[in-house]
């Protein structure tokens, strides 16, 4: 019988889990990537619960536990470095700082160099066009090539463009009011080995983390309303930046200095995909295409992964693509929706804008970092990862 053929956009971790599980059963896996090669950039991310058994049925945990970043806990800091609140990992756990986590490009490029082995990659390439019908699709890609495709999978992040074409007014976006840049700047001995998390008045706040590579991680957050800043040019974004941080102290005079020189520059607005159904047909959507849950819930990498797995599960296991798709959605909505469910007042109380504001949430931190509250706070952030009956698929590897 002739393997079914599967096509797969977008190269990145929800995309690759989804190759790597197909590849390895009976059907013929093609992968395109819009971008011109592999892209291995991007900060640390959260892997927890559900996501950490995916990984270890791939064979791929203890290389992802050999790469963690290293990071001991969490400190929410003042502007002088005094720790208000510490959350470290030995004491509590999965909490602020993750047990497993790691640079989004190791963690990539592990499921890449695995999910490559059988499928097959061709990057600079894009859909500008799909006609669906009763038993496949017909594609044409932006080199004017058309192919025919028994199964889409589309895992091209939030501002996916073939989700925009072919689900048109059946996707909202939910914005979280938070405009966020991630990049690194060389690290200094006096970083340490913890998280710090400060914030100001004026919604303006950051996160450095050490990294491993002598990197110190920067996350520059501003709590407002989007004014689409993801569209506009890198050069216009940092100018941005440099406008609304530069009469903070702390350590952000260090971090605008060294601005201008980098170029691993991640900018985005926080936004949720919010959509009914998550496939057409033979066409389906995957990881933060079909539910960006955003980075401030955490789980965006866990939900990208366990969401591969499921998908492939479920399309190796029916025969109807349409069933395997109902499945799946069954399967991953509740999850998604507790992963999603995060309160926009949250964002709001985390970067405060006044004064008073700011006192609060010190307030609170000082009272979430004492013994007997730590524990219950650090559970905010695994409660979300765990919220799934992961099915067991007969799947080879
Ligand atoms: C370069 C990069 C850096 C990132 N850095 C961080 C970070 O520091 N912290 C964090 O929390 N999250 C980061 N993210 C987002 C994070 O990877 C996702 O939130 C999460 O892992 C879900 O992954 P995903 O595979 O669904 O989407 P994504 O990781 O967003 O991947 C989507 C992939 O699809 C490709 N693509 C887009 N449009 C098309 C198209 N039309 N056709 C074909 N391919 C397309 C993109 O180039 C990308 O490779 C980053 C993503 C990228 C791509």
């Amino acid at each position: 019988m002739n393997k079914k053929k599967v096509l797969i956009t977008g190269a990145s971790i929800a995309g690759n889990t989804v190759a790597f599980w197909l590849s390895r059963q009976n059907f013929d896996v093609t992968v395109v990537e819009r971008a011109e090669s592999f892209r291995t950039g991007g900060q640390n991310v959260d892997i927890r619960g559900a996501g950490r058994i995916v990984l270890q049925r791939m064979g791929l945990e203890k290389k992802a536990i050999e790469l963690t970043t290293g990071e001991l806990g969490t400190d929410w800091v003042d502007e002088k470095d005094n720790v208000i609140a510490r959350f470290a990992v030995d004491d509590i756990g999965d909490g602020p700082t993750a047990e497993l986590e790691i640079m989004r490009g190791d963690i990539s490029e592990i499921i890449f160099e695995e999910s490559r082995k059988y499928a097959k990659y061709r990057f600079g390439e894009h859909i500008i066009a799909v006609s669906q019908h009763a038993d496949g699709s017909s594609v044409t890609f932006n080199n004017h090539q058309s192919e025919y495709y028994d199964i889409i999978v589309v895992a091209e992040g939030v501002g996916s463009s073939t989700r925009n074409l072919l689900f048109t007014n059946e996707y909202r976006m939910r914005y979280m009011d938070l405009t966020i840049a991630y990049f690194a700047i060389p690290g200094k001995e006096s970083d340490g080995k913890f998280s710090r998390q400060y914030n100001t008045v004026g919604g303006r706040g950051a996160t450095l983390k050490p990294g491993s590579d002598g990197k110190l991680r920067v996350y520059m957050g501003i709590h407002k309303v989007s004014e689409s800043e993801q569209k506009w040019s890198v050069e216009k974004q940092k100018e941005f930046l440099k406008e609304k941080f530069a009469k903070d102290g702390w350590e952000f005079p260090r971090i605008l200095t060294e601005l201008d020189g980098i170029d691993d520059f991640y900018f985005d607005v926080m936004r949720q995909v919010k959509m009914d159904k998550w496939s057409k047909k033979n066409l389906v959507l995957a990881g933060d295409a079909a539910w960006c849950a955003t980075p401030l819930s955490g789980i965006g990498t866990t939900l990208a992964i366990v969401g591969g797995y499921v998908l492939a599960g479920e399309i190796a296991k029916n025969d109807d693509p349409e069933k395997a798709f109902q499945a799946y959605e069954q399967i991953m909505r509740p999850f998604v929706d507790e992963g999603q469910g995060l309160p926009k007042i949250v964002p709001r109380l985390l970067w405060p804008h006044s004064r008073m504001g700011l006192l609060f949430l010190r307030f609170v931190m000082r009272i979430a970092g004492t013994k007997p509250v730590r524990k219950v706070f650090s559970k905010l952030y695994l409660r979300n990862s765990e919220k799934i009956e992961l099915p067991l698929y007969k799947l080879e590897i």
